[in-house]
């Protein structure tokens, strides 16, 4: 079904086309006619399928023109993603005169006053800083018809759900309200029963499994032999551009320092940064400048970058989910990609509930001609047995009863 079907304006027509997309995803195929029908609609959905324009679309449609605003606020968890959603709305409206405008901390006031004060139809924020202009008297929320709660689990692990709340209080309530949601604990059920009316939910994006073009394996190793078996990964991958997750800020500086004494080109991302820091950091990877990007879950969080060939996760993710988000960074599109996930004793419950997430068993490798120290880790890869079900591995072989790694030499 082409976008034309839909009823969207001529002008953000036009926005499609000149983002060369040809076919709605599935989310853009049940959430548009939606929206469009001014219902409310929860859409439990992870970045990269298509959300953005999903709820975007419609509504740029709806507002049409310039008019006193702001009608349209999305509140994002991270500046990045603020960024990169206010990007995404710009350039579908680049045909309309609808203007937009991005709003978060840790950046002066100075360009955020000036875009208020000349007027937007859309504002993409974060929580806190857009809370700060309402209060500071800078922004209304008089005129709002639209709001979009995206990755509001992500605002909920944040601590932003109070901020929300007061915002959406600011709001009209004869409003429109979206919301985008990995997963709905409870209390972002009581948020949605709270703040939405008789909304629809469409269930599909929840990725659980894998993309098939992942190849995605396990190295057991012990905690103080961890450090150098990443470096060894590093040397021995032939890759072109590298996440490195950390759980922790204070490990992805540890391990970011770790990398670039041993010569890497290193970015990194985590929310102890400066905007300009962060900023500096996704651009270099992006264009090609830094090698490896050494990030936390939540600076990671939905960020669209292209053409990662690895992703090394230094550290087991906590969350089921972001084991699947976090490898999902990798074989993107058509691409094929590798996910290496260094698993120590104490990460083996964190393993088995990703395990059980996925629902397949994550096969347990070896580097070859590693000088490895024994750890009782290496008992539960069932020595002479491949790996049961789970990634594919190609390349991976049999040898002294242990199964060895898929990690080609660099050229
Ligand atoms: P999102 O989930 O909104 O972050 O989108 C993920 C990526 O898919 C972005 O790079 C979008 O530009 C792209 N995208 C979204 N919808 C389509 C579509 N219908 N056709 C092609 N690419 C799309």
């Amino acid at each position: 079904m082409p976008f034309t079907r839909f009823g969207l304006s001529p002008a953000v027509l036009q926005g499609v086309r000149a983002m060369g997309y040809l076919e709605p995803t599935p989310i853009q195929l049940r959430a548009m006619p939606l929206i469009l029908e001014g219902k409310d609609v929860i859409g439990s959905a992870q970045t990269g399928t298509g959300k953005t324009a999903a709820f975007a679309l419609p509504i740029l449609s709806k507002l049409g023109t310039h008019g006193p605003g702001p009608r349209l606020i999305v509140l994002e968890p991270t500046r990045e993603l603020a960024a990169q959603v206010e990007t995404a709305l710009h350039n579908f409206a680049r045909f309309t005169n609808l203007r937009t405008a991005v709003i978060f901390g840790g950046v002066g006031y100075g360009k955020q006053l000036e875009a208020l004060r000349d007027g937007v139809d859309v504002l993409v924020a974060t929580p806190g800083r857009l809370l700060d202009h309402l209060q500071r008297g800078t922004c209304r929320l008089d005129r709002v018809q639209f709001v979009v709660l995206d990755e509001a689990d992500r605002m909920l692990d944040m601590g932003f759900l109070p901020d929300v709340r007061r915002i959406l209080d600011r709001c009209p309530r004869n409003r429109h309200t979206s919301l985008f949601s990995a997963t709905i604990p409870p209390e972002i059920e009581t948020l949605i029963q709270w703040a939405m009316r008789q909304p629809q939910t469409i269930e599909i994006g929840v990725r659980r499994s894998p993309k098939d073009t992942v190849k995605h394996v396990i190295y057991p190793v012990s905690d103080f032999q961890k450090a150098d078996l990443a470096l060894e990964l590093l040397r021995r991958v032939n890759y072109d551009s590298v996440i490195v997750f950390c759980r922790t800020k204070h490990g992805a500086d540890r391990v970011a320092g770790l990398l670039k004494r041993n010569q890497h080109a290193v970015a990194v991302l985590h929310s102890n940064r400066t905007q300009r820091e962060r900023e500096q950091a996704l651009r270099g990877f992006r264009d090609g400048r830094f090698e490896v990007l050494v990030a936390t879950d939540i600076a990671a969080r939905g960020l669209d970058i292209a053409d990662v060939s690895h992703v090394i996760n230094y550290d087991v993710p906590q969350h089921p989910e972001d084991y699947v988000h976090r490898i999902g960074r990798t074989g993107r599109m058509e691409a094929t990609g590798d996910a290496y996930t260094l698993m120590v004793a104490e990460d083996v419950r964190h393993v088995n509930a990703i395990e059980h997430f996925i629902g397949q068993k994550i096969p347990r490798v070896k580097l070859e001609n590693f000088n490895y120290r024994y750890t009782t880790l290496f008992e539960q890869g069932k020595p002479g047995q491949p790996p049961a079900g789970g990634g594919r591995v190609r390349g991976a072989r049999v040898r002294g009863g242990y199964f060895f790694g898929p990690v080609r030499r660099r050229r």
